[in-house]
């Protein structure tokens, strides 16, 4: 008798039923066959699995036998496969590849979204192999919950060009869809720290431009800041300018502000899903402490470096104390925060909106743009755009039903 070695891979499909895969895989088990590789996805009510086993031409008759007999029994669909050793060999070499992780978010993924999002995985030459739905399942009629919507897809091979791909994905960002693309690495599954940015960010505000208003200057604030966007003048100057018109106002505006801050969608459900999990949070933030205080203990963020403004007899000076927290500041205490929690900064993740964001964009091992200035949005890697500030969580790999659970 020929006892040679057979590869089959078997696919069996239809509707799930309870205890359906540990009755097929007992066969395999009383032939002793070996499990090469074993995937199952579950959609709707139907189930798909797959089992690629190794085994000798002896038994092989006897397992297709029995399992066809156990799939009529369970009224689903088996088809054999023979694989050849060849073949299978460049799979295995196949497995080596770079493995990338591409996130489509929006208020609604559509099927356009996602042919053009494959298409352009396609032509870089990346194969998909699993496609995942992160957010929590779509009511059928109730159109307006579903508010949020994430699919992700595990990509591996070459990626010849990566800017080319981002700059494809980028221009989804006009339909509707953010995309972003990860090297799926060890990093990517243990981030640890996340520094935000604050003003537009994690509010929908500049507090500042709100100061100026209550201290009645409100057009002159607005000028530097134009200026300062056109490049005209620098961040320290601009804000040195703006920090004396405010000269005189009554720290009670402050508090008033601070009790009033518009919170940016989806905050409070980021940070209590982020501290749940474990993430170090922190507030790097070119506006004032003052605030990001008030965040920090609204939403127990561990860190928060702003700048402090100067008070005395309960009025603003007109003058600040310390070191003016800028851009290339941002991305010193977010290596100086990696270095204090002993996290690698490639675990590290930053999201701002601003110009003077960029240098910890740039740094962190993930960098966000959030709802960004257009400068900000064509050089940072990845961006949100279309959701709320929750939408992070995606990008962390984070799936509703699995998050939920926890906050139970
Ligand atoms: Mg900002």
């Amino acid at each position: 008798m020929n006892n040679d070695v057979e590869i089959i891979q078997i696919n069996i499909s239809g509707e799930d039923k309870p205890g359906m895969t540990s009755s097929l895989t007992a066969i395999l088990a009383r032939y002793d066959a070996f499990i090469l590789d074993i995937g199952q996805a579950n959609i709707h009510s139907s189930l798909t699995l797959g089992i690629l086993i190794r085994t000798t031409s002896d038994k092989s008759g006897f397992i297709m036998k029995e399992l066809l007999f156990k799939a009529s029994e369970l009224g689903v669909m088996i088809r054999f496969t023979p694989v050849g050793e060849e073949q299978y060999n460049d799979w295995v070499k196949r497995q080596g590849k770079n493995r990338y992780i591409v996130t489509l978010l929006g208020r609604k993924v559509t099927a356009q979204h996602i042919a053009d999002v494959t298409q352009a995985v396609y032509e870089q030459g990346l194969n998909i192999d699993s496609i995942v739905r992160l957010t929590g399942r779509v009511p059928l009629l109730e159109d307006e919950r579903a508010h949020k919507s994430c699919i992700e897809l595990s990509v591996r091979g070459n990626l010849d060009d990566r800017d080319l791909l981002q700059r494809r994905f980028m221009e989804l960002s006009g339909t509707g869809l953010d995309v972003s693309l990860q090297k799926d690495d060890i990093y990517r599954r243990s981030r640890r720290l996340i520094c935000f940015d604050m003003d537009s960010t994690l509010i929908e505000t500049e507090v500042i431009d709100e100061l100026a208003e209550r201290a009645g200057v409100g057009e002159q604030v607005r000028a530097i800041t134009e200026r300062a966007m056109r490049g005209e003048i620098d961040f320290c100057e601009s804000f040195t300018e703006r920090v004396a018109l405010l000269k005189g106002l009554d720290v009670s505006v402050m508090d008033d502000i601070a009790r009033n801050l518009p919170i940016t969608e989806g905050l409070e459900r980021m940070m209590t899903i982020l501290k749940r999990v474990g993430y170090k949070t922190a507030i790097l933030s070119g506006g004032f402490t003052y605030f990001g205080n008030h965040l920090k203990q609204q939403f127990g963020f561990d860190y928060v470096y702003a700048n402090e403004l100067e008070i005395e007899n309960g009025k603003l000076t007109g003058r600040y104390v310390g070191e003016i927290v800028d851009g290339r500041r941002k991305a010193e205490l977010l290596r100086l925060l990696c270095q204090f929690e002993n996290i690698n900064i490639a675990q590290s993740v930053a999201v701002g909106d601003g110009a003077n964001d960029l240098p910890m964009l740039n740094l962190a091992g993930l960098g966000i743009a959030f709802h960004a200035k257009p400068k900000v949005k064509a050089t940072a890697e990845q961006c949100i755009s279309t959701i709320g500030i929750d939408g992070i969580l995606y990008f962390l790999g984070l799936k509703d039903s699995s998050v939920e659970e926890r906050c139970k």
